[in-house]
């Protein structure tokens, strides 16, 4: 119950407030009062330095190549006509089987106010293959924007330690706000306002059939995510993210925390699009030895591969073995 409540914490904007020694269990009370004084800043740089990163680490390697195989799969099916993936991202269909993508579908059905049948297969279709998947999954390991905007969070932070820029955040409450506003532009307009601004849309479009104005206004976005807020669409407007994070409460693929190693150091903070979900690391702030991050995760794996002590892993709930 306590990832379902979290999660929609997380996703509603809301910060969970540290655990109260009443919330935490007895065995992890006693691993936070075990290393009380015993974690010096030159054991935690030992363990840092044995864990050598690489520019790009194992997941993400394994997910940009996906994200890419994904995205030349509708370009090649497109290009030779072979018809076995028809359409974009936002919709498609791939071997005859309809695919609707549940933001965009949730905006059709808000715009032409009724549902046709073919947009109900594919709405259970896509909610059932993210549902095993992971939610969010859809953002890390999919999305065409993703991967730009992580190339473009390179940029942004590099001129940061330069002191060229400095970072602004937001309110993430902003996020449901504009969820919110995206419907209700939807119902009262007729029209698919949020699709003809999405940059994961224009970009499978323009990936598929071709390059066209709308590609202007993804480059501003990159650029406002480059000079001004870092990950800004993802982390306050888009509301694809949301609705892939509300399909991830119930999804198996998850990444868990385990509190036992974990030097609190927070490297895995740093490298997060989402870092509110891992706020568990902070010492004493998880309520059990095991805990799962919330549902706003991307399962990117980033802070996976970035953890030195290995305190973060994939894990497919029901399944003992986990991911690593
Ligand atoms: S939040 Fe939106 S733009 Fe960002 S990765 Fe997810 S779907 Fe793509
Ligand atoms: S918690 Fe880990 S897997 Fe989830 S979004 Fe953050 S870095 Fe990626």
């Amino acid at each position: 119950m306590s990832y379902i409540k979290d999660s929609i914490e997380h996703l509603i904007g809301n910060k969970i407030p540290r655990p109260s020694k009443q919330q935490q269990s007895a065995e992890v009370q006693a691993i936070y009062a075990g290393k009380k004084g015993k974690l010096s800043k030159a054991d935690v740089e030992a363990v840092r330095h044995a864990h050598k990163s690489t520019f790009l680490s194992k997941w993400q390697k394994r997910r940009w190549a996906t994200l890419i195989f994904v995205n030349m799969l509708f370009v090649a099916s497109f290009y030779f006509d072979v018809q076995l993936v028809e359409g974009a991202l936002t919709g498609a269909r791939v071997m005859g089987f309809h695919f609707a993508d549940l933001n965009a579908a949730l905006q059709v059905a808000l715009a032409y106010k009724h549902i046709v049948l073919n947009l109900v297969i594919g709405i259970v279709t896509v909610f059932l293959m993210w549902l095993l998947l992971g939610g969010r999954t859809f953002c890390s390991w999919v999305c065409p924007y993703h991967l730009l905007s992580e190339w473009a969070e390179y940029l942004h932070l590099w001129l940061v330690k330069k002191r060229v820029i400095k970072n602004h955040t937001f309110n993430r409450k902003v996020r449901i706000v504009f969820y919110v506003v995206f419907a209700l532009l939807a119902l009262i307009t007729g029209y698919t306002v949020f699709e003809t601004i999405s940059p994961t849309g224009i970009l499978s479009r323009a990936l598929i059939y071709g390059p066209g104005l709308a590609l202007v206004w993804v480059g501003l976005l990159l650029l406002f995510e480059i000079f001004y807020s870092r990950r800004a669409w993802c982390r306050y407007v888009c509301p694809i993210g949301v609705t892939y994070g509300v399909v991830g409460l119930l999804s198996p693929v998850r990444v868990k925390y385990n509190a036992e190693a974990c030097h609190h150091e927070g490297d895995c903070r740093k490298v997060c699009l989402v870092p509110h979900v891992l706020e568990l690391t902070i010492r004493s702030g998880a309520r059990d030895v095991n805990q799962d991050v919330s549902s706003d995760c991307t399962r990117c794996g980033m802070c996976v591969d970035v953890c030195p002590t290995d305190s973060l892993t994939y894990e497919v709930k029901g399944l003992s073995k986990m991911l690593k």
